[in-house]
């Protein structure tokens, strides 16, 4: 079993969070420290810690992420403009949270990609 993250008690509703999305598969809440003005974090309903971790078993819910992220881009009112969905892993790609999470961040045109 994955370790607990801050994102399990997001999810079990034991700390507040801006859910802006939820289903059966996964869930998507505001930034707590967001980066642009639409800053959603859109996490798998059970804990795969790293891209590391992805197996075929997964490949339903990583999927689905994706077309929530364009339904919310849609209803955040960004989809037109453009977005910008990230992934970190481990420690040089910034990972913070190890719970897997996809960054959709928009509503300004972003910086490059990489610093
Ligand atoms: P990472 O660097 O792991 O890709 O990103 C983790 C993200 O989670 C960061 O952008 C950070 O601001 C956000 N975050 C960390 N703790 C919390 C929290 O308790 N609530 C919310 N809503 N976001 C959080």
């Amino acid at each position: 079993m994955a370790e607990e993250t801050i994102f399990s008690k997001i999810l079990r509703k034991e700390i507040p969070a801006d859910i802006v999305y939820e289903d059966d598969r996964v869930t998507a809440f505001r930034d707590i420290n967001p980066k642009a003005p639409t800053h959603i974090l859109i996490i798998p309903n059970y804990n795969i810690p790293t891209v590391n971790e992805v197996t075929e078993k997964d490949e339903a819910v990583i999927g689905h992420i994706f077309v929530v992220a364009a339904k919310i881009a849609e209803q955040e009112g960004i989809a037109e403009k453009g977005y910008r969905l990230i992934v970190n892993c481990n420690e040089h790609g910034g990972q913070e949270v190890y719970h897997l999470h996809i960054h959709l961040l928009g509503g300004q045109r972003l910086g490059r990609m990489v610093v």
